[in-house]
């Protein structure tokens, strides 16, 4: 008796986690550590990469087409040092995303198919512009893309298929943090991981040397954190 309880028992769905980010790279630098502290928890992860990011390129000059290639490999090299699940690349022109229904249906559909219980993505309220790197156009658009597309999936008309209700943003790049995710254990997975994008830094020592710096200025907490403004998302209207 207890077997056949036990048979019609349905696995247990991992707890998933997609990260939405304009290019290869930005999920690595903003939260890194971060993915590599919900791998150990249990988490399956899933990147979302809006565009090829041909443009942002550090190394000799090359065709499009090979520095599109030489992206793409860095970033499925990061994934499986990292143990994603799988990258969505939705291959739009680095530095031209335009934000667009298509953009957030595409968006809105990745989310009710692998059924996200925390999106990442950057922070559609950052408008500090302090920043030309972090308040990059690309981050900006698919920031509000991801947030609408949040909104469509939970929705029973806007897109085809089952509603699914994410629970949590956990935005990165943010200007106003509410969290600080203490990484100090994970500063050379993170740095590895980086070491994957190998286009966008001129050496491994200046690199690493800056990721430390600049992790370290966040709070005097922790020695290494990456920063979140993290919103619950409300569910009123749930079946009992
Ligand atoms: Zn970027």
């Amino acid at each position: 008796m207890i077997d056949t309880v036990q048979s019609k028992k349905k696995p247990k769905q991992a707890k998933v986690i997609l990260a939405v980010s304009a290019h290869p790279d930005d999920v690595e630098f903003s939260a890194g550590g971060t993915m590599f502290k919900f791998i150990k928890k249990g988490y399956e992860i899933y990147f979302v990469i809006a565009t090829n990011g041909e443009n942002g390129f550090k190394i000799k000059d090359q065709p499009a087409k090979s520095r599109i290639k030489i992206r793409h490999d860095e970033q499925l090299k990061a994934a499986k040092i990292l143990g994603v699940k799988k990258v969505f690349f939705l291959n739009r022109k680095d530095c031209f995303l335009k934000y667009d229904d298509k953009l957030r249906k595409e968006l809105g559909l990745i989310i009710k198919k692998i059924k996200p219980e925390i999106v990442f993505s950057f922070d559609p309220s950052n408008h500090s512009f302090e920043s030309v790197n972090v308040l990059h156009r690309d981050h900006r658009l698919i920031a509000e893309a991801a947030f609408d597309a949040v909104f469509a999936a939970r929705n029973r008309y806007l897109l085809k298929g089952e509603p699914h209700a994410v629970k949590q943003f956990w935005f990165f790049g943010c200007d106003k943090p509410n969290y600080f995710e203490n990484i100090t254990a994970y500063i050379n997975d993170k740095i590895n991981l980086i070491k994957a994008h190998r286009s966008q830094f001129y050496d491994n020592e200046s690199m690493s040397k800056w990721v430390k710096e600049h992790l370290s200025n966040y709070t005097k907490k922790y020695k290494y954190s990456e920063k979140f403004r993290i919103v619950n998302i409300s569910q009123p209207f749930t079946k009992k």
